[in-house]
């Protein structure tokens, strides 16, 4: 066991960056990998998930490594959305803090070209892209990958469910045989030990823990109400949990976005996080939930996932996510850093069955928790302000108003001030539930989960997307074909498109469905919002 990072081999700069930073001792990936690769030479498949703290893991023996004296571009790191691409540049460039000649440019889809192709032209030691990207750079002869000499491929799995097999192999093609690479993957399915086999030499597999530790002490509940019902449940819940720190996952954008806008309305200390966003309106949502100034992040998945907070109370599915692999993913947000960790479910009877299959993949059980009575949430809330009331810190400068208060307050009793204070914040939650009906679902059989008619089945591996718009709007299948693109799709994730008058279907890869009908979902293309329906 390794309990500091000069016993890994580090340099002094990068203890430095890494102590500002708070981290006190390696994680298990920093020790097992760090030292590999600063002493030895070889590939590296390494299975760890977000979380671990494989960014550290490849980025400071990187850092450490590279001739900062040159600005020839020697490290690649591919990764598969953009999100993270700006969350491993964030990381780098704080480890890098005190390394002088480091300089990376992190290039990916969705933003302006000509900004990125410029960073470039002015010299890149380390380039972070995701591959689309760097496939249309390497077609504008605007990168050089002939001295790479470390490709980090990173959420490998990520990569290809994305479709992005083409790129990746146009891509490695471009960088020195001799090259280390060194692969990061959650899961090792057929197709990563494909890549490893095709761009590593005898690559070392090792493998690190589990998701994140934490999952195991992630308790999860869900509640039964009726889907009318839904955003009141989760308000109950809210008010119930008075100090919570959460996520609110949504499925689209567009509900995303109305469930952030009805809690502002509402007195919540909310904020939407998703991708119509511009990356300055992100990045203030993201500082104020990270200094916990917000308390609920209203989130898409997709948005989600470059978040690195750690100390989350609680993880709420709005809607449960369409595949159920996602759900394991979102609720391993909370629960890290041996802490406890609550994820819910909100769910109507149809959604029964959907809990039956998540059960199944996490290999836990779900507890049915009862959605407060107002009554409850009122005394919950009364005991908080009590608390609160204990605890507040009081200074010396009342003092010299004491006096006055008390001769104001001489005609009430000790009791009559203790509920007047109280009545300030308990009315407020008094009138809203007054009248508050059960919102619980009385229990009864279970009716089978709608059937959701398809035109024809999909290939294995790809799920049918259906959108909006046809035809009649003078839509193409290549236009189609540039829509996916734009959303991140590789030429792999597509398959069949079909096109009626009034909307299309469109075969993606399966993996990949749910993240790009997110970004679909309430987007304007051709004067038409859309809607997209997976399945
Ligand atoms: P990653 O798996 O690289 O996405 O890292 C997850 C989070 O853990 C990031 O917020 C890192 O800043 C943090 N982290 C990485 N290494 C350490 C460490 N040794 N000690 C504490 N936090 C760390």
């Amino acid at each position: 066991m390794i309990d500091n990072f000069e016993e890994l081999g580090l340099n002094p700069e990068l203890v430095s960056a890494v102590t500002e930073l708070g981290f006190e001792k390696p994680t298990p990936v920093q020790e097992t990998v760090i030292p590999k690769q600063l002493d030895e030479d070889g590939d590296i498949v390494c299975l760890a998930q977000t979380g671990t703290g494989k960014t550290a893991a490849f980025g400071l023996p990187l850092i450490q490594t590279m001739n900062q004296d040159s600005l020839d571009t020697q490290v690649l790191i591919l990764c598969p959305t953009r999100e993270l691409c700006r969350q491993i540049s964030d990381d780098l460039n704080s480890y890098a803090k005190y390394s002088k000649g480091f300089k990376l440019v992190a290039v990916y889809g969705g933003s302006n070209i000509e900004q990125q192709i410029r960073s470039l032209r002015k010299g890149a030691n380390v380039i972070v892209a995701t591959p689309g990207r760097m496939v249309d750079l390497i077609e504008r002869k605007v990168a050089d990958l002939s001295l790479v000499n470390r490709l980090i491929l990173d959420e490998a799995d990520e990569m290809l469910n994305m479709g992005f097999k083409e790129e990746l192999d146009a891509i490695v093609s471009h960088c020195p045989e001799n090259r280390r690479t060194l692969l990061f993957s959650a899961t090792l399915p057929s197709e990563v030990e494909g890549i490893a086999k095709k761009y590593m030499y005898r690559p070392e597999i090792i493998t690190i823990g589990k998701r994140n530790q934490g999952a195991e002490n992630v308790k999860h509940y869900f509640y039964l109400v009726e889907a009318k019902n839904r955003y009141l449940a989760l308000k109950r819940i809210v008010d119930f949990n008075p100090h919570i720190y959460g996520i609110v996952f949504c499925r689209t954008r567009q509900e995303t976005q109305e469930i952030a806008d009805s809690l502002i309305r509402d007195g919540y200390n909310a904020e939407a996080l998703h991708g119509e966003l511009s990356q300055t309106q992100r990045d203030w949502v993201m500082s104020r939930f990270r200094n916990k100034t917000l308390s609920l992040l209203v989130a898409t998945d997709v948005a989600a996932r470059g978040i690195d907070v750690s100390d989350l109370t609680h993880v709420i599915n709005y809607n449960l996510p369409d595949e159920p692999e996602q759900y394991t993913h979102r609720s391993g947000r909370t629960g890290r850093a041996d802490k406890t960790g609550i994820s819910i479910a909100i769910i109507n009877t149809r959604e029964k069955s959907k809990i039956k299959r998540i059960e199944k993949i996490l290999g836990k059980t779900f507890a049915q928790a009862k959605v407060p009575t107002g009554k409850e949430v009122c005394s919950k809330q009364l005991f908080n302000l009590i608390d609160q009331i204990e605890n507040t810190e009081v200074k010396e400068e009342i003092n010299e108003y004491m006096s006055v208060v008390e001769s104001k307050w001489s005609y009430l009793s000790k009791e009559d001030i203790i509920r007047r204070v109280l009545s300030i914040e308990f009315n407020r939650f008094l009138e809203y539930y007054k009248h508050a009906p059960d919102l619980n679902v009385p229990e009864g059989p279970v009716k089978s989960e709608e059937k959701v008619q398809k035109a024809k089945d999909p290939e294995k591996g790809y799920t049918w997307i259906r959108l909006n718009t046809g035809t009649r709007r003078g839509i193409t299948p290549r236009q189609i074909i540039r829509l996916m693109t734009a959303c991140g799709l590789g030429k792999k994730g597509i398959g069949r498109i079909e096109l009626y008058n009034d909307f299309t279907l469109i075969e993606v890869s399966s993996r990949a469905a749910n993240t790009i009908a997110e970004q679909l979902n309430g987007s304007s293309y051709r004067g038409k919002r859309l809607v997209a329906q997976v399945g």
